[in-house]
């Protein structure tokens, strides 16, 4: 199977590599030159369970691929998708897109550039960590699941799932997908917003009854939301996930909150942002949601303003 990684950063060079020890035909597409240039001269290192390897997968910018593939595997953030489909149009019109992105709205932002029924979604819980460029790491067991955006079972589908399970990931074909996708939404709500905001890891937001309490809060409104919209997310399911953070990620620091040290942007705009803007259209409250969202972005907007004013102060 001919699979293209369309952003091959911390998730796409992991999912590429595993995918390539597996069997796979992968092409590596993506726009940061260092990361290309450390991959093309000593190969993609990826640290994983089972060891480290170094492996030889060819890597290059999104418009200089030409080859036909079987599916376009979809990793920027979110932020990135449009300028990335963009770039590769001229694929978009047969093949393909997966995206195991996180957040809400990814099919009808993927939607913009090709028919549904060549959409495919889903989510993974695997970890990945970009180490330095040509270096990514990712461990400990970790489930990944997708379906068709319209909910039609195909061919591709279980070729996909193989080609996956045959380089150690541990794929299912999901039908109620997006149940999937707003519990782990709804999680990294919870989660990844307090961690970026609180500047702690979730052991410290466990061990917090302000925390937790706010925490679980978050994580039942976006269920709700979910509930709302006609997804039969699963509240206890979100706790659970939420507990297993607490007591076992006690140290782990959260994406958004990794983000927001570096001065990066975050993808808050799909999580509590997204579920804030689907609750203010369902007539729904989501007091915190919307706090949260609120002060992520006065994070992001407060540091390009400070920027800017400090140089004329
Ligand atoms: P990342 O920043 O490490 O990787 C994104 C890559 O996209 C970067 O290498 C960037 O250069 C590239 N890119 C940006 N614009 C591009 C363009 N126009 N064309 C091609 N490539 C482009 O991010 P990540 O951590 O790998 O996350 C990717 C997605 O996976 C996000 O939606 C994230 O929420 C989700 N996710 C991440 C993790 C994790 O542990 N890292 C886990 C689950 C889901």
């Amino acid at each position: 199977m001919k699979i293209v990684v369309l952003g091959a950063g911390a998730m796409g060079s992991v999912f590429g590599a595993r995918l390539h020890l597996g069997g796979a035909e992968v092409t590596l597409l993506d726009v940061n030159e260092a990361h290309i240039a450390a991959v093309r001269e000593t190969g993609l290192s990826v640290a994983l369970d089972e060891g480290t390897q170094v492996l030889d997968i060819p890597i290059m910018r999104p418009e200089v691929f030409v080859d036909p593939s079987d599916l376009i595997l979809l990793f920027t953030k979110i932020f990135h998708t449009d300028a990335a489909l963009q770039t590769i149009r001229r694929h978009l019109n047969s093949t393909p897109v997966l995206s195991l992105q996180n957040g809400i709205g990814n099919v009808e932002r993927i939607a913009r550039h090709l028919p549904m029924e060549r959409i495919l979604i889903g989510m993974t819980m695997t970890p990945a960590e970009f180490i330095a460029p040509g270096k990514v790491a990712s461990y400990g067991p970790a489930t990944t699941q997708f379906h068709a955006a319209d909910g039609q079972h195909r061919q591709l589908l279980d070729d996909i799932a193989a080609a996956m399970r045959a380089g150690g990931i541990d794929a299912a074909i999901d039908p109620d997908i997006q149940a999937a996708i707003w519990e782990k939404a709804a999680f990294n709500c919870a989660m990844n917003g307090l961690c970026a905001l609180s500047n702690a890891t979730p052991g410290a937001i466990g061990a917090s009854e302000a925390g937790r309490t706010l925490a679980f809060e978050v994580a039942d409104e976006a269920v709700s939301v979910a509930r709302a919209s006609g997804v039969a997310a699963d509240p206890d399911k979100v706790r659970a996930l939420m507990r297993h953070a607490f007591a076992q990620h006690v140290f782990h620091e959260a994406s958004m909150l990794q983000d927001r040290k570096a001065g990066r942007r975050t993808e808050i705009d799909a999580l509590n942002g997204a579920v804030s803007e689907t609750a203010a259209r369902l007539g729904i409250a989501t007091p915190a949601n919307n706090t949260i969202a609120r002060l992520v972005r006065l994070f992001e907007d407060a540091k390009d303003w400070m920027t800017h004013h400090q140089s004329k102060a």
